[in-house]
């Protein structure tokens, strides 16, 4: 048995060993506010991450993990945003811009028709290119 500390409510809790290191209670209580923001969302079209966030109650930190797991989508014109884990452009929702998606599905083909047609030396300059991008945008 994995008995843990929930880090949400500091409650003693089994451990399922899977997902997030909360208890039951917290978890639904998570679920709802989860349908809340939803809600929200989808009523204020062009709210921005912190006034979501102010509005419902729930840490910036949480909402964009919804995003990253695709939960959460904004609207294109929405002051909300974060960063592509890869080349760091602004996005609405998943973890990769369009761009990164795409080259990651390629890279992936790739892999199984074409493997040794990788370019390392230009996606080093890339990487390097938007990284102070990618900075800049964390701090809003
Ligand atoms: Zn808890
Ligand atoms: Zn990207």
């Amino acid at each position: 048995m994995d008995v843990r500390n929930c880090r949400t409510c500091g409650k003693l809790f089994n451990y399922m060993g899977s997902g997030k290191p909360i208890c039951s209670a917290c978890a639904s209580e998570l679920e709802e506010k989860f349908f809340q923001v939803r809600e929200y969302v989808r009523e204020h079209k062009n709210a921005g991450i912190k006034e979501v966030a102010e509005e419902n109650e729930v840490p910036i930190s949480q909402i964009k993990q919804w995003i990253r797991e695709e939960r959460l989508a904004f609207a294109d014109n929405a002051d909300i945003g974060i960063e592509c884990e890869k080349c760091g452009t602004m996005i609405k929702t998943g973890r990769f811009c369009k761009t990164c998606k795409s080259n990651l599905a390629s890279d992936l083909n790739g892999a199984v028709t074409r493997p040794i047609s990788k370019q390392p030396e230009d996606e080093r300059k890339n990487s390097t290119n938007t990284k102070g991008q990618a900075r800049f945008l964390d701090r809003i």
